[in-house]
């Protein structure tokens, strides 16, 4: 497979993600940098949840200091819904001998009986 498309793959996989996240949240209030909303792992009254993403992961922080894993299950998400996933390591090429151009032309012995 091309990586290219796996890329593409990945930018497609976190948005969606995004989008879900967003979808969860209450309140969301688009900012310069990304979003703010209610966070659903406290009682939050007023937006303390600011949250961005990047091409490789979603970005949040509660300014109540809830950690990333109490607001991930209170979205019944999963902490891996917000990373890219890994890009599998470039096969590694070998190391050829640079073969002669030269093409072996096999005479094809044109022995019809
Ligand atoms: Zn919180």
């Amino acid at each position: 497979m091309p990586i290219r498309v796996n890329q593409n793959l990945i930018m497609e996989t976190l948005n969606e993600n995004w989008g879900l996240f967003c979808s969860k949240l209450k309140k969301v209030k688009q900012t310069k940098n990304g979003i703010e909303a209610l966070c659903p792992s406290h009682n939050d009254k007023s937006p303390s949840l600011t949250a961005s993403y990047t091409k490789e992961k979603i970005l949040f922080m509660c300014q109540a200091g809830c950690s990333f894993e109490s607001v991930v299950s209170a979205l019944g998400m999963e902490p891996n819904d917000f990373f890219a996933p890994e890009l599998p390591a470039p096969p590694k090429k070998k190391v050829a001998k640079k073969t002669t151009t030269k093409k072996i032309i096999k005479k094809k012995s044109k022995s019809k009986k």
